[in-house]
Order: C-alpha cells, then structure tokens, then sequence
C-alpha cells in the first residue's frame, strides 16, 4: 500500500455507475497528459448510488485497476468513498483510499458551549481584519462572527474528525486522501466561514487534501450553473487564498485544494475556474458523476436499432416513474414537466433527435435540460434491466467510448486544466477520436 498518499494538484473525479466505463474515462486522463497537463482520476460513487444499483465498494476499485492496466497508466489513481458519514463508512474501508467525509447534515447542531468557548479563545488570530495574499479583498471577523461561525460548524468538524479517525485505524495515517464536503446543505459558506472551519479541521488533526464548500449559485446535476458567474469568481478567489493563508497558519497539508461537487457540465464557470487556478498557482478536484451514465445513453441511441430502442425506453419508463426518481435528488435538480416529450412522441425518434436533446450543448435548439435532468436521475431504470443493460453496452462499446472519453476530456478537463475551449475543438477532435478508439 502507497503510504502517505498526496493527491496532486489538478485531479478529476469521475463516476462510472454501471463499471464499464473506467477505460474510456481513463482515457481523457491520457489525453490530457499528451496535451501537456497531468490530471490525475479518482472514481467516486457514494453509497446512495451502490444502493440503487446493487454494487459493492469494491467493484469500482476493480474496474479502476483494469482500465490502469489496460491503458498503462502508471501515474496515481484513486477510489473515492463519496459522501460517507460514521454510519456508512464500514463497506468502504477496503476498497478506497480516499474518503469524503460528508458533515452537512451536522452543520447548525450545537458543540458544547466550552468547546465553542475554547476554540474561540483559542484563536484570536482570527479576530478582524485578515489580508490575504494575491487576493483583492480582505476578510473582517468580529468577535460576534467567529462564536456564530463556531456554533455553526464546530459540531460538524468534530464528527469528521470521529469518521477520520474510524478510517486512520483501519488503514493508517497517510495510507488515504481526505475530503470534507458540506456542499448539500442550503445555505452557501463565506470565505470567512471556511477559513474559520479550516482552523477547526486543523485542530482536529485531520489532514484534509480537498473540502467541498457549497458556493453561492445552484449546482444542478448534469446542467450547467445557474447563478452570477463574476459573483463564483470573486468568491473562489477568496475561498482559494483562504486556503492558502490556512495552510500557512495551521499547517493544513500543503496540496489543500477546493473540491468542485456537482462539477460536470457548469461550463458557464469553467473558465472562471481556470483564471482563478492560474492567478493563484492552486489545483482543483472537479468532480463529477452521473454524466457518464448519459453518455451510456447517447452511445446507444447513437448506434441506432437495439441501442436506441433501449435508450427509448429508459426515456419511458423515467417518465412514467418520474416524481419517483426525483424525490432523492430534489434539491439538485429542476425539471419542467410541461418540457417534457411524451413517451409516444420520444418512440418515434431517430437517433439524432434522441442524442441532440440529451446532450449538453447550450444554446442547440434541441437540447432539453428537463429531459437531460430526468434521465440523469432514472439510472435507476437502467440497473433494473440488469444483464439486458450491461449487455447493450458491451455491444455497442466503442461508440460509448467515444462519448465518455470526448465528453470528459473536450468539454470538462480541456476548459478546466487546460483552459481551452472544448466545444471549439469538439467536430476536429471527434474526428481525431475515431481512429484512436478502434486501436
Ligand atoms: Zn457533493
């Protein structure tokens, strides 16, 4: 086992649902290399997405192992245990070594008043006005600010310190990546907050690689941002130089990077992104998730016959189990039902009606975010067919490939870690693709 594990410093994080699609991710990872940027992968699958489709931990370490060994990737990967909490972190202690401790349903619940009373007194340093380097704003906190923050978020930290602690004894300080996200929760955190909360982490001994705030914005699954882009800029580049000053302070590990949840598909934000990585010389962990399921989808309604019947019916039977299917992810999505074709109307489809209304590109007269968000959250339909699902995707493997790899690098990594344009590139580089994908 790799001790003292470090995440570098662009990494993505990618989903593969059904466990076919590692190769194909990893493949982007590779692209990005050729192009001159190391962006190092991590599969990530929370334990509400094992329950829905039946997997276990370990099926997403060994699809990983095999895409590394396939494509001879010799630079450093990792297994995300997404969102666990005390309760589920057991079944993901074996086969990941990186952990996003989720604490946002602590946040709000009160730590003991001598705990707030100690860790304020502890940190005066905090108190006023804090310059930060390379930033153009400073951060003020009262006196006031810090016990508010303290009462908020105290209780929190110090149950992601219980969860850290249950993970460093069963596989050894240094041995894993942590993350702490608090990213599902209502309210977006300031700067000021998560430096507060940065000085918690630290107290609590945990060395946190990558926290997730919730920024201000909506975040939806698989659509892009909704929300004052300039607005995200100036708060990542606060967020970001907090990071750095709380480094320095208290002696966070020094590769501490901000985690982008709900990161794929927010194009409107990725070149803020990348300024703002440029402008500091800081990393980034994007992740993403579902939206290589819907490259899955657009695959087979591309390979037209079999493929696109079943596309369509995954379409059917979502929409006839719609409210469902979106009762766990509410707050993540917003889907018009009036937006929505009917059953009969999607049947008549060819492949190029299905795929131009599922695929994401802003602006295409066919594009459909309502159908795009209700497919998302029917994966569900697609892990009930079982053997009948993984079987499509076995046949028509090359022409999903082809979408998971050029959806992942074009439109995600290029603009993020690269900072061009991937939409500009996309008819040159399918091309490109093509030849590449048969070899
Ligand atoms: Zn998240």
């Amino acid at each position: 086992m790799n001790r003292s594990r470090k995440l570098g410093k662009f990494s993505v994080g990618v989903g593969d649902r059904f466990a076919h699609q590692a190769r194909a991710q990893l493949q982007a990872c590779v692209e990005a290399r050729e192009n001159g940027v190391e962006v190092e992968p991590v599969w990530n699958k929370s334990n509400r997405e094992h329950i829905i489709i039946g997997s276990e931990p370990g099926s997403v370490r060994q699809a990983a192992a095999a895409a590394v060994k396939a494509l001879g990737w010799t630079a450093p990967y990792s297994c995300d245990a997404d969102h666990i909490t005390v309760e589920t972190v057991g079944r993901f202690l074996e086969a990941c070594d990186f952990f996003t401790i989720d604490v946002a349903e602590f946040i709000g619940h009160a730590a003991p008043a001598a705990e707030i009373d100690g860790f304020v007194g502890r940190h005066s340093e905090l108190k006023g006005r804090i310059e930060l380097p390379g930033a153009d704003g400073a951060i003020e906190i009262t006196s006031e600010k810090l016990r508010e923050t303290a009462q908020k978020f105290l209780a929190a930290v110090k149950k992601a310190g219980v969860v850290y602690r249950t993970i460093e004894n069963a596989k050894g300080a240094g041995a894993f990546i942590s993350e702490i996200s608090m990213d599902e929760t209502d309210r977006a955190q300031s700067p000021a907050e998560l430096l507060i909360i940065l000085a918690a982490i630290a107290d609590e001994g945990i060395p946190v690689q990558t926290i997730a705030p919730k920024f201000s914005g909506r975040f939806n699954k698989g659509v892009d941002y909704v929300g004052d882009t300039g607005q995200f800029e100036r708060e990542m580049a606060l967020d970001v130089a907090a990071i750095a000053y709380a480094v320095w302070q208290y002696g966070l590990p020094e590769n501490l990077k901000l985690s982008i949840h709900s990161g794929s598909d927010k194009f409107s934000i990725y070149p803020a992104i990348h300024a703002t990585m440029k402008r500091f010389n800081a990393g980034v962990h994007l992740k993403t998730a579902g939206t290589t399921w819907l490259e899955e989808l657009i695959g087979l309604a591309e390979a037209g016959g079999n493929g696109l019947a079943l596309a369509k019916e995954v379409y059917t039977e979502a929409l006839a189990h719609r409210e469902e299917l979106c009762a766990p992810y509410a707050a993540v999505i917003d889907i018009d039902p009036a937006k929505l074709p009917s059953a009969a109307e999607v049947q008549g489809w060819s492949s190029e009606q299905y795929t131009s209304a599922l695929r994401h590109v802003e602006g295409a007269a066919a594009y459909n975010p309502s159908l795009r968000q209700l497919l998302h959250v029917g994966f569900k339909i697609a892990a009930q067919m079982g053997r009948r699902y993984l079987d499509m995707l076995e046949a028509n493997e090359a022409v999903i490939a082809k979408n998971v790899t050029e959806n992942l690098y074009l439109r995600h990594i290029a603009p993020v870690f690269l900072g061009t344009n991937g939409d500009a590139v996309t008819e040159r580089r399918t091309q490109e693709l093509l030849p590449t994908e048969k070899a």
